[in-house]
């Protein structure tokens, strides 16, 4: 999904945005980096590699990560520690350079009448030197550090308090992220604000509104060219704080508009399969077969697929249900729908496994129910692939499931009427697109998803989609019982482990990837494996072992013979994490557990506590723990609720991280956070809709402001995706 604003998807890919950033921003802006004041080739090297800053409009766009206050002037007897960065206001004196070994420092005394302050540089030495005025009053600001009892600064900033009196920006100054790269090369924070100070200065600078002057009005947001300038030097700390909330919103507003549009049209312009009737197939399903009563969330995400799937309207829809939930009955009772109309239906996992499990618990729903059914994976033979492709292609073949071989060009339905897509996150958007073009009308579309997303990320990276929620668990589950070991009660565990074999249980294992080397991740998990058999041996036990190495065959090998307990125990890396389901495993014992994120660990617990035992979570971890692992920890043992694990997932990594590399570009947001400003995605969302409902083409001249903008950002994105 390409969301993002206009202007950062402009950047970053120049070369086509000519015409449309001509008519976005004047020439001032468009000027390359190296043409400011203050800049030159090297610099703009440095700016283009570090920062991915090409133009003037680019540098806008680096916003400050804060502001310093520097009215307020600290007296050297009032460091006690407590501060971070402030300012004192002295003369200097005393400066000696010290050598030890190889490395020379410069030390300084700062005197401000109330006491003594030592200044210490490591770099730059000669120039500091050679460019301090003794004598003269300097306003110094820094960091205070603790060293010997005593406080000092390194590399503390100097100004000359006139020269400061005389520039705008003085007051509440602007901090900017720059590289260490940068920094070394003498391109801090300070020259930052500098350049910035000269962009905006200019006279030729000059932004366009676009935001409507009503939504403006409302909400009282200074003007787009004003919020730039206050978000870099603002006046006072209420313009900073109005400034920051117009261009949050702003960045939210398109990013809504944009989805907004996406789903209207795709309510207005393209037409929809209408799945009428509820026929025999769903309803001997319902009344025969269904093995349990379906809980009411299910009820409610049936009743809204099936009020979608009857309109004419083609169906885009996300259903989050945590783990165990019971999604395939949802997805083969919707599938059911399609039939019941005469049309086929379709469900893609992302992994062989997956699909195998999807198609026997499928299989095993419908029993002797006259449904063809078939299954396509990337080891279907030759000749039964050929026999499904015919009985798609007659009509014939009912349900599909599969893997990515379901979208193969070759694959031809005779009328597709729903997809179903599971465990989403693992698939494309490219391949959901062409699932969609896989009949004349575009199928239903259903999303499902066991990792919870929290509704405001689901907002921004889903928005364009309708969301159901399975947010109730199959009565007379036990919630899963999970704790918090550190390694030292290591033999505690492994007896556990024994009393639960003895019951007639199986056992997960599972290792983390370590990040930086694959090699010690293997190393890891084939230590853990040989531990793991020499206290449980043979021929009393039989351990597996499954991990992304093995050879996709030896694989299934190894998940087999534990599927069918052959096996007791399962030693694996994460491989296992999505959708396996081995009802008898009552143990998950997760290696190193402050290594993996939240949502991670809970979908790993979830491959437990599918059946009907009490089931047990062991988060086995060292002793040293960070406190975000900490909290993660604490988290897992307090919750099982999905959604809460997803929250506060969030709020620990941010959403660029939840949702992997594939989807950050969604999140590749400049101002606004998807955890800190939920209140304005809302408020976006709304304002967006509201001007939808009215305008759906943005037509009116009301709308004028934000047309030309929000219209040339839409002929660079990419029709014809499904989400
Ligand atoms: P997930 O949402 O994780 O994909 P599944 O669809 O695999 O969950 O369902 C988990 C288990 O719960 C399965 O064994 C399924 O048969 C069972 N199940 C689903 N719905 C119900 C229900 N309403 N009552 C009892 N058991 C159910
Ligand atoms: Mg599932």
């Amino acid at each position: 999904m390409v969301v993002g604003l206009l202007l950062f998807f402009y950047t970053k890919s120049r070369h086509r945005t000519n015409f449309v950033t001509s008519q976005l921003m004047n020439e001032y802006l468009r000027t390359p980096i190296e043409y400011l004041k203050g800049v030159g080739p090297t610099r703009a090297e440095l700016l283009k590699k570090d920062l991915e800053v090409f133009t003037f409009h680019d540098l806008l766009f680096h916003f400050p990560y804060r502001h310093i206050d520097r009215s307020r002037i600290y007296t050297v007897k009032e460091i006690d520690g407590s501060q971070s960065f402030l300012q004192l206001k002295g003369t200097i004196s005393n400066l000696r350079t010290l050598t030890s070994g190889k490395s020379q420092r410069l030390t300084a005394e700062f005197f401000d009448g109330t006491g003594v302050l030592e200044l210490v540089w490591f770099q730059g030495l000669k120039w500091v030197r050679e460019s301090l005025k003794p004598n003269k009053t300097y306003l110094i600001f820094g960091k205070p550090s603790e060293f010997n009892g005593s406080f000092n600064m390194v590399h503390p900033s100097l100004e000359d308090p006139e020269e400061l009196q005389a520039k705008k920006y003085a007051h509440i100054m602007p901090l900017y992220n720059c590289s260490e790269k940068m920094k070394a090369r003498g391109l801090d924070s300070r020259q930052l604000m500098k350049m910035m100070h000269s962009l905006l200065n200019d006279p030729r600078f000059e932004l366009e509104e676009n935001l409507p002057e009503d939504i403006r009005s409302r909400y009282k947001f200074p003007s787009r060219k004003e919020a730039f300038i206050s978000i870099h030097f603002p006046a006072d700390f209420g313009s900073l704080q109005q400034a920051t909330q117009r261009l949050k919103f702003e960045e939210l507003f398109f990013i809504q508009l944009r989805l907004l549009r996406y789903k209207m049209k795709r309510t207005q312009v393209v037409n929809g399969i209408r799945l009428e009737k509820i026929g025999d197939a769903f309803n001997t399903f319902y009344s025969s077969y269904l093995p349990f009563e379906l809980t009411q969330a299910q009820k409610r995400v049936l009743k809204e697929i099936r009020g979608d799937v009857k309109r004419g309207i083609q169906m885009n829809r996300l259903v989050q249900g945590d783990v165990g939930s019971g999604k395939t009955v949802v997805a083969l009772m919707s599938m059911l729908m399609a039939i019941d109309n005469s049309y086929q239906a379709c469900m893609m996992a992302p992994t062989e496994i997956l699909a195998q499990q999807h198609f026997k618990t499928i299989r095993g729903l419908l029993k002797d129910m006259p449904v063809e059914t078939a299954l396509l994976t990337g080891n279907t033979s030759a000749k039964e692939r050929k026999k499904i492709h015919a009985e798609l292609e007659s009509g014939q073949l009912q349900i599909l499931v599969g893997t990515h071989a379901l979208i193969e060009d070759k694959v031809k339905f005779a009328n597709l009427g729903l997809a179903i897509v599971d465990e989403q996150h693992r698939f494309g958007v490219e391949q959901r697109a062409r699932l969609w073009q896989k009949n004349k009308y575009p199928p239903h579309v259903l999303v499902m998803t066991a990792t919870p997303i929290p509704r405001t990320l689901a907002m921004t990276l889903y928005g364009d989609l309708d969301t159901s929620a399975i947010d109730e668990l199959p009565a007379g589950r036990k919630p899963i019982q999970t704790v918090h070991r550190f390694d030292s009660s290591r033999l505690q565990m492994f007896g556990f482990i024994r009393q639960q074999i003895e019951l007639g249980r199986q056992v997960y294992i599972v290792y983390p990837l370590i990040e930086e080397s694959e090699k010690l991740s293997y190393k890891s998990l084939v230590e853990g494996y040989e531990s793991i058999c020499r206290e449980f041996p043979a021929p009393k036990y039989a351990v597996s072992m499954v991990h992304g190495k093995l050879k996709p065959a030896d694989k299934e090998f190894e998940m087999k013979r534990f599927v069918k307990g052959e096996t007791q125990i399962m030693v694996a890396t994460t491989v296992i994490e999505v959708g396996v389901n081995v009802p008898n495993a009552s143990v998950m014992v997760i290696e190193s557990a402050e290594k993996f994120g939240l949502s991670q660990l809970h979908q790993l617990r979830g491959r437990v506590g599918r059946g009907a035992d009490q089931s047990y979570c062991i988060l086995m971890s060292g002793n040293e723990l960070s406190a975000d692992a900490r909290l993660r920890l604490k988290t897992m043992v307090e919750t099982n609720d999905g959604f809460k694990i997803a929250e506060a997932d969030l709020k620990l990594r941010g959403p660029g991280e939840l949702e992997g590399k594939a989807q950050s570009g969604a999140l590749d947001l400049k101002i606004a956070s998807i955890s800190e400003d939920a209140g304005l995605i809302e408020l976006a969302r709304n304002e967006a809709g509201k001007i939808l409902n009215n305008d759906p083409n943005l037509e009116l001249d009301v709308n004028k402001s934000l047309q030309l903008y929000f219209n040339l950002y839409q002929q660079t994105a990419k029709w014809g995706r499904i989400s």
